[in-house]
């Protein structure tokens, strides 16, 4: 006979781990910043190093993608903060809106 223990399942809302949220705290307050030097006019970041705390920004988007097990090709739930900018059946709008749902998880969980 089979053991009666409970299969973990792998449903979306258990991606959302402790580190997840940590990394997704931790990166929201620095991405203003980011954002300011990157795409702000004047250049400060994208030509030479990054300034320590848009370092910081990029490892911590990168770690929450990783501990999300996204794809470096799906969309971070750090960039969807407005509205879903894509056609609605493409798969950029797919994306975007599973992004938005782990995004809701992440802000939910206290
Ligand atoms: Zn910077």
């Amino acid at each position: 006979m089979g053991s009666k223990r409970t299969r973990v399942s792998r449903n979306l809302g258990q991606r959302v781990t402790p580190a997840a949220i940590e990394y997704f705290r931790e990166a929201l307050p620095l991405q203003d910043k980011y954002f300011r030097c990157t795409h702000g006019g004047k250049i400060i970041c994208r030509l030479k190093a990054h300034c320590d705390d848009c370092a910081r920004y990029l490892e911590l988007s990168c770690q929450l993608q990783l501990e999300l097990l996204l794809k470096p090709w799906d969309t971070n739930p750090l960039n969807v903060d407005a509205e879903n900018p894509y056609a609605e059946d493409s798969s950029a709008a797919r994306s975007w809106r599973a992004a938005v749902k782990l995004r809701m998880e992440l802000e939910k969980i206290k």
